[in-house]
């Protein structure tokens, strides 16, 4: 206990939680960022996911008049009346999942959360029981190890292999579980390697996680944001295989992250989630928890039923040709190899041929001198558990992200041993 003279005090910050935010995305963009202002040119941002500062990356008018008249209608100014969120939006998402899905999901199914990440909290919550173990990719996404830590769930890492397109390492999830494992996580489209899953991948991984016996947690927040050749498949297409748990929200689809509006849907023809007791703790769990702003609910079904595919439309086209320019760009670099050219999402992971570069020891170090140097911001691989790799984001306006790949090179250049 820590002692202050003449008192002695009983309380002590939850180290778990101060071990958690070494892996955090956000802190790490936020301290490089501030690091960038020493130069005179504006900073070029390729850490973020998050890329509505940008004119080309605005959402759709429908979404905004949903919510301008959800307001105005006073009907959304109280508390939400019903425990998972209001019925007409849980009816609303169901039947936009449902639409992928070889089954048709009912709003019972439905979980509303202030977005992806009260989901990832609320899940890892339901699961937490003493000796449980989760199986988290890597590279990842940190919320999840953060939030397994807080909730003592022990953590048991798997790879995702570079060379087989950041597939599952499906021999190391069997090799790492055992009769302790709840769960596993994927993430797909992927964060941080811009990697979709093949229909046969997504089978393998169901009939894995039969045989353990364990739930899929299916993090899917950047669901139909894909533009290559495999087309999005949702891990709910296999849930008779194993039961899955859908994340999601429309954050990133809808580029209105600060919204907060997402989903948690058990997928789950068997019923293995009610039998054994998921179903009952999730909506207990809502008797305490607040739900997203009423409003939002509101607006949801409006939001989900107005936008136009010429809207998505147009933002898998700015995201297929900056992510092809970004590859492009990367694979001049010699100290950079991409082993993977991205198919979603917003972001590639390169790896750092160390060897290469002078007086840089390992991707931190690259990214604090590129941001002091050439005001770009790229994240670390160590923030997504890969040391010695980057992520970079390419959801950016295009001359930006020319001006950034070029300093990049530039910097690599100056830095590369003679
Ligand atoms: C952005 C992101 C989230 C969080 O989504 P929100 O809806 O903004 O809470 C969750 N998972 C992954 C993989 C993400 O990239």
């Amino acid at each position: 206990m820590p002692i202050d003279g003449s008192c002695k005090w009983h309380f002590q910050a939850n180290q778990e939680l101060i071990a958690a935010s070494s892996l955090s995305v956000r802190n790490t963009v936020i301290t490089l960022e501030s690091l960038s202002k020493e130069d005179k040119r504006p900073t070029i941002p390729l850490g973020h996911g998050d890329p509505t500062a940008f004119p080309g990356f605005q959402t759709t008018v429908a979404a905004e008049d949903a919510i301008v008249d959800a307001v105005r209608s006073a009907k959304y100014s109280s508390y939400c009346k019903s425990l998972q969120g209001l019925l007409p939006a849980r009816r609303a998402v169901a039947e936009y999942l449902s639409r992928d899905l070889p089954y048709k999901l009912s709003p019972d199914h439905v979980f509303l959360t202030a977005g992806c990440k009260q989901a990832i909290e609320y899940i890892t919550a339901v699961l937490a029981r003493p000796n449980a173990n989760i199986l988290l990719p890597r590279p990842g996404f940190p919320d999840y190890n953060a939030h397994a830590a807080l909730c003592h769930i022990e953590i048991r890492i798997f790879d995702l292999l570079p060379e087989k397109g950041w597939e599952v390492d499906l021999e190391a999830v069997e090799a790492v579980a055992d009769d302790n494992t709840v769960a596993m996580v994927i993430i797909n489209p992927g964060n941080p390697c811009g990697n979709v899953y093949t229909r046969l991948h997504l089978m393998k991984v169901a009939e894995a996680a039969r045989k353990l016996g364990i739930i899929v947690i299916a993090d899917e927040v950047y669901a139909h944001l894909n533009f290559g050749e495999n087309p999005f498949v949702p891990m709910g297409a296999f849930a008779s295989i194993a039961p899955v748990v859908t994340l999601g929200s429309i954050s990133k689809r809808w580029l209105v992250p600060g919204w907060r509006i997402g989903w948690l849907v058990t997928n789950d023809p068997n019923d293995i989630l009610r039998k054994t007791g998921v179903m009952s703790s999730m909506r207990t769990l809502y008797i305490y928890s607040s739900e997203p702003a009423t409003f939002i609910q509101g607006a949801l079904p409006d939001i989900l039923i107005k936008t136009k595919v010429e809207f998505f439309a147009k933002i898998i086209r700015i995201l297929r040709d900056t992510a092809g320019i970004c590859y492009a760009k990367i694979k001049e670099i010699p100290c950079f190899t991409c082993p993977y050219k991205p198919q979603g999402a917003m972001f590639m992971t390169v790896k750092l041929n160390l060897a290469l570069l002078e007086g840089i020891h390992d991707d931190t170090e690259f990214c604090v001198k590129l941001a002091r140097e050439e005001s770009v911001v790229v994240l670390p691989g160590m923030a997504v558990g890969l040391k010695n790799w980057l992520r970079i984001t390419y959801a950016v306006e295009p001359s930006a992200l020319e001006e950034g790949l070029e300093r990049i090179r530039v910097f690599c250049q100056r830095h590369s041993k003679k």
